[in-house]
């Protein structure tokens, strides 16, 4: 109060005062003691009246202007009264309303007079009946609070908290309290909503199939799920994971910020409680509502098992790879054509074996009583191993393989139970690969591959099975050159005879000849004209007896030509067979067109001299009398082939006969009709099989004919 306040006085002290001075006066006027003094005194209590009547009016005018404050604020407070946010409510002793805010009616969707006078009870939603009455019953002590459901009319139930306030003596007699109402529906939506999202990531996080820690900052807690636990165990007092798991450096660079994948981790055993493991791991921070970063997860995705398979499946495809280029090498080695001689496919099988199995050493043994022969080697020169050289057969693991007739596969000796067989402790093999070879079902030897240092990869069943087809694929190749050896000693052998008869035949024949033509000229004159024409019979029977004598010997000559095999150029021989017939052609009318272009090639030049001046002469031999004869002699050239033809515009083939043509001494017509022995053709034919080629005719009767031969095209 300031001073001015309080030198003002109030209303009952003014008017007590006025009272006072009332009193005085009416002594004054009652006893008036002396005219002066009166005076004097009536002036004084006057001007005393004036004052306190002025002061009157002011403490009046005061009086006023504080009622119409009041009122103001009286207005002020009803209208917060009836608009706060809050449903006010007062209720009174039997919980009744008593008086009710907009926002309450509102709340309760009635108007007052619906309202008032009528039980609180009869708005709240029946489930929530019992919390009123406790709220209630606790209010009468003393201030309470409770959440609850309304019920208003023609509307859902709402949420709403109570507060209830005992009110004072000032609102009478009765006990009475204000009940105020505040509307929680959007706060327990967000809260159901958060609970909703809560359980969700909560049921994410427990069921995950992948292991995930929460880990808050420095110190702070670990939370893990359930997959964390099975993959784990219990989390340590610390709540980490084994030590073994490495994720300390990954957290600190996590809380720095960092997104860390780790696709394949490996967690070694840790003693006896956690087998070895793969771990795919994830390590990320997560950034609180601050935007620091509070917490990091790690995630383990437990890949162990995906790995074995992984890895299992890596193996198996790599055996198989190796299993199939194996096989494609050997098929490669068996379709190597039999042109290549056997030492080049034996070398071939044993380089492809000594690249597959990385051993430098790999050879093909001849077993000969007890010693072991080295046919056929592959091996770095600095080795030292020459072909023939003998070993004593007890010194070398063939035995073994001889004896056991199975592969044998040791890839590390010195750790086998041949650690002090000689052929480790003299020979030096380290590690060894050997498997038995028959030919024509008699053992023959073994292949086998070598080292001085062990195979620490091992040998597995795809090896064993690559030594059994390259030992059966390396007894074929031995038989067939065996049995080529075999044809050839008897071909030459036949060949030797047919030379020798056909040359020892011609010696009786001219004499034969030679007498009967002693005979015509000696005794002709004195013999009658049937002996003379016998006499000729059986002089043209030993011209052409000799005639197939010289084509014998020459077809037995074919192959025989001890010249080397040296490029002979097509065109050249063909030029000159062509040159032989040029008297008959020039007789006949006939001619020969020989295209350009006809290529060299490795062979015999007589034989293929031969080769043409048959071909050529048949196609005069067998021309049509309707026609002068034309040869066309062409070539077309194909990557592996060099493809001749020899065509004529002869009498032609009937097709039934296109294979026996060329049978030696097979002919289709008579001697008196066209002379011949029926060697030429067998003669091609010969021919072009020692250059390993082939011949075929193509004709019809009348229509000529086309001889066509493919010879391998070769540098
Ligand atoms: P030759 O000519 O001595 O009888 P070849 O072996 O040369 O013996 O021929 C065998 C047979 O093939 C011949 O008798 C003939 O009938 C037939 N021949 C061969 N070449 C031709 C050809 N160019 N045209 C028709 N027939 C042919």
């Amino acid at each position: 109060m300031t001073r001015n306040d309080r030198s003002r006085k109030t209303r009952a002290e003014l008017e007590l005062e006025l009272a006072a001075v009332e009193a005085e006066l009416r002594i004054l006027r009652d006893d008036r003691p002396n005219a002066g003094t009166f005076q004097q005194q009536m002036a004084e209590a006057l001007h005393s009246l004036q004052v306190h009547q002025e002061e009157l009016k002011s403490q009046n005018e005061q009086l006023r202007q504080t009622q119409i404050n009041l009122e103001l604020t009286s207005q002020k407070y009803h209208d917060l009264f009836e608009n706060s946010p809050a449903g006010y409510f007062i209720i009174d002793s039997s919980f009744s309303i008593l008086e009710i805010n907009a926002t309450g009616m509102e709340m309760l969707g009635r108007a007052k007079n619906r309202l008032v006078g009528k039980p609180f009870l009869l708005f709240v939603e029946r489930a929530s009946r019992r919390a009123l009455d406790d709220h209630f019953l606790q209010v009468r002590g003393g201030p309470a609070r409770c959440e609850l459901w309304l019920q208003p009319d023609q509307r859902p139930p709402f949420p709403v908290i109570l507060q209830s306030l005992p009110l004072g003596q000032s609102w009478g007699d009765n006990w009475c309290c204000l009940t105020t109402a505040f509307d929680i529906s959007d706060r327990k939506a967000a809260e159901t909503a958060l609970r909703g999202s809560e359980a969700r990531f909560r049921a994410i996080f427990e069921q995950n199939p992948v292991a995930v820690q929460l880990v808050e900052a420095e110190g702070g807690g670990r939370m893990s799920n359930r997959a964390w636990t099975r993959l784990w165990g219990q989390p340590g007092p610390d709540g980490a994971a084994p030590p073994d798991a490495g994720m300390e450096p990954h957290l600190a660079a996590a809380f720095a910020g960092e997104q860390i994948d780790l696709p394949a981790l490996y967690v070694a055993p840790n003693g006896r409680e956690l087998p070895e493991r793969w771990i795919h791991a994830h390590v990320y921070p997560v950034l609180g509502a601050d935007g620091g970063i509070g917490e990091v997860v790690v995630a383990h995705e437990d890949i162990t098992e995906r790995t074995r398979i992984a890895r299992a499946l890596e193996e198996r495809t790599q055996r198989l790879q190796r299993q199939y280029d194996n096989l494609r090498a050997l098929s490669e080695i068996a379709a190597l054509p039999s042109g290549f001689g056997a030492a080049q496919q034996l070398a071939a099988a044993l380089d492809l074996g000594r690249r597959h199995l990385g051993l430098d050493i790999g050879l093909i043994v001849r077993i000969d009583d007890r010693q072991a022969i080295i046919e056929h080697h592959g091996a770095p020169p600095e080795r030292g191993i020459v072909n023939g050289s003998p070993l004593d057969l007890a010194d070398t693991f063939c035995a073994v393989v001889i004896e056991t007739d199975d592969v044998l596969a040791l890839p590390d000796v010195a750790a086998s139970a041949y650690a002090d067989h000689p052929a480790y402790r003299r020979l030096g093999i380290a590690s060894y690969l050997g498997a038995p070879i028959r030919l024509r079902g008699q053992v023959y030897g073994t292949v086998a591959f070598h080292a001085a240092h062990p195979t620490p990869r091992g040998f597995d069943e795809g090896d064993i099975e690559f030594m059994r087809l390259l030992a059966r694929l390396v007894g074929a190749v031995l038989e067939q050159e065996e049995n080529r050896r075999d044809l050839a000693r008897s071909n030459a052998e036949l060949e030797q005879f047919a030379y020798v008869a056909s040359h020892d035949l011609r010696q009786p024949l001219r004499q034969v000849s030679s007498y009967v033509s002693l005979l015509a000229r000696r005794y002709g004159d004195r013999l009658d004209d049937t002996a003379r024409e016998f006499i000729n019979f059986a002089h043209d029977g030993a011209v052409r007896m000799d005639r197939l004598i010289i084509d014998l010997l020459e077809y037995s000559r074919i192959g025989r030509n001890q010249k080397p095999i040296e490029p002979v150029d097509l065109g050249e021989v063909a030029a000159d067979a062509a040159a032989n017939f040029r008297a008959a052609l020039a007789e006949t009318g006939g001619r020969i067109e020989i295209a350009p272009g006809l290529p060299t090639v490795r062979g015999d030049a007589t034989d293929l001299g031969r080769l043409f001046q048959n071909l050529i002469g048949n196609a005069i031999k067998y021309r049509s009398p309707d026609r002068p004869p034309l040869i066309r002699i062409g070539v077309v050239t194909l990557p592996a082939e060099h493809h001749l033809s020899v065509a004529d515009n002869g009498i032609g083939i009937d097709p039934e006969y296109h294979e026996t043509i060329f049978r030696i001494f097979q002919r289709l017509h008579t001697p008196d009709k066209y002379e011949g022995t029926g060697i030429g053709l067998a003669i091609c034919k010969k021919v072009v099989e020692q250059m390993q080629g082939r011949i075929w005719v193509e004709s019809m009767p009348d229509q000529g004919t086309t001889f066509h031969i493919g010879l391998p095209n070769r540098p």
